[in-house]
């Protein structure tokens, strides 16, 4: 049996009409868009020049400002240790923001960190006061890839605007789910990845504004390709799906929001009568699809390994072990370590049908109470 998958803030399925304007760049335009000589390459080149537009166009920034990278993951270590001054980030970013602020952090730069509230949003009061003369960079993401919470960003941005202060946001959760603009963000940089908006794996971008990119430094060296600044044979095939995902997006979205938004309505209101006892881990300002869930279940364990045969969705973040699971964003949110054990993450996406989503509902309320009704376990 096929098991319904509600995992969509971890990846998403690649649309079929992407996978259709990918193919022929394996096979019969195969070409080096560096090559200069002939029209495989003058081919190769003009197509990743449409997608750089395209993906440029999504996010309303110029296309020379967009430089593809494998993922948000490098996209924001670059960002991070390539500008590598005195930071303020907030305490629920993904590791790939937390992991390098740390690394910079061990060669002497301040780091500091922002409070969340209960519900996984940023504490506005807090970020001013940590905001002093000594931060030259910020970085807050646009969107929680657990909690779904949508930060701040564009009152951030308007308090730091004219302040000699760099402002990157993680972007990638949010970017195809709700619109965003750039320039009315005030950010300098921000990080995207095709795979959690129905593109390709192992493609993204560092959507980088003129001002960075002349403080920033390079993060590859080597034949000169993405204006030098990140040296490699393009994977072309990949950057034509991402930037025809980012035409498709900007016309579909709202509506792919809407419907999306409805089906996680439907599921929440369903699964929050049958358990009454469940707690939404939901702030005023979520992503359209993210449903995220403490369920006071006997047995956590059991229940996912059941789940999975029929539903997939996940803990929020990594498990440690069978029973410990680690949520650096739940337990930033104040919930106690046997609530976080107990949470679990649905991503809804676009490809999910109305059907499937009542079935997963059903599948979900009968392995709960299997599950709490089971003795001895
Ligand atoms: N940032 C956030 C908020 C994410 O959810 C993820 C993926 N889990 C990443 C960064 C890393 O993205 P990628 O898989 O493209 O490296």
């Amino acid at each position: 049996m096929k098991s319904i998958y509600l995992d969509n803030h971890a990846t998403t399925s690649v649309d079929p009409r992407i996978l259709e304007v990918m193919l022929p760049w394996f096979t019969k335009q195969f070409g080096n868009s560096s090559s200069r000589s002939h029209p495989y390459g003058w081919q190769a080149e003009e197509a990743v020049e449409v997608a750089r537009e395209q993906v440029a166009n999504l996010i309303n920034a110029n296309s020379y400002e967009i430089i593809f990278t494998s993922g948000a993951t490098e996209a924001n270590n670059w960002v991070v240790k390539g500008v590598c001054k005195n930071t303020l980030t907030s305490t629920i970013e993904h590791k790939s923001i937390l992991q390098p602020c740390d690394f910079i952090k061990s060669k002497g730069i301040l780091l500091k960190k922002v409070r969340v509230d209960n519900s996984g949003t940023i504490d506005i009061s807090d970020f001013f006061d940590k905001l002093d003369a000594d931060i030259k960079f910020v970085t807050i993401m646009m969107a929680n890839n657990e909690v779904g919470s949508i930060q701040p960003i564009e009152e951030i941005g308007d308090a730091i605007r004219l302040k000699d202060i760099l402002f990157h946001s993680d972007i990638s959760q949010a970017v195809g789910k709700i619109n965003i603009d750039v320039n009315k963000l005030g950010i300098n940089s921000a990080s995207l990845s095709a795979h959690k908006m129905y593109g390709p794996k192992g493609i993204g971008a560092l959507y980088i504004n003129e001002n960075l990119k002349h403080k920033i430094s390079t993060l590859i060296h080597g034949g000169g390709q993405e204006f030098g600044m990140r040296a490699g044979t393009l994977n072309v095939p990949a950057i034509v799906g991402f930037g025809k995902m980012c035409e498709i997006l900007k016309m579909e979205m709202d509506e792919d929001s809407k419907r999306i938004l409805k089906l996680k309505n439907m599921m929440e209101e369903k699964l929050t009568n049958a358990i009454p006892e469940i707690k939404v881990h939901k702030s005023s300002n979520r992503l359209p699809g993210n449903l995220h869930l403490y369920l006071p279940c006997n047995n956590i364990d059991l229940f996912m390994s059941l789940l999975a045969e029929k539903v997939s969705v996940s803990f929020g973040s990594a498990c440690m072990s069978s029973s410990i699971h680690k949520s650096h964003v739940l337990k930033a949110m104040g919930v106690n370590q046997d609530e976080i054990n107990k949470s679990i993450r649905i991503g809804i996406g676009k490809f999910n049908t109305e059907e499937e989503i009542k079935k997963a509902t059903e599948e979900i309320i009968w392995t709960f109470n299997i599950v709490n009704s089971a003795k001895d376990i």
